[in-house]
């Protein structure tokens, strides 16, 4: 996968880019991608969270991000996450 910035990125790993204005809130988002890539979840989440941005927004909600550059997550839908993976 190749970034605006031209940055390669092979699957599986993880590129922050320094201009977010939070990188803990931007590595939890990034880990709520690998982490329902990774458990076969990918299809899942698109399909009860409107697309794959919204259920890392959501995940990175739950896991303690305050800042969101993807569109955040509603409070319904933080509730239907926990509720739908125990958290
Ligand atoms: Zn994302």
């Amino acid at each position: 996968m190749i970034e605006p910035d031209g940055a390669v990125v092979q699957p599986g790993q993880i590129c922050l880019n320094p201009s977010q204005p939070s990188t803990i809130s931007t590595l939890i988002h990034e880990l709520g991608h690998k982490w329902f890539w990774e458990n076969g979840l990918w299809d899942r989440v698109i399909a009860n969270y409107g697309n794959f941005q919204r259920g890392a927004e959501c995940f990175a909600a739950i896991w303690g991000a305050t800042v969101f550059g993807a569109g955040g997550c509603p409070g319904e839908q933080q509730l239907q996450m926990r509720a739908e993976f125990g958290w």
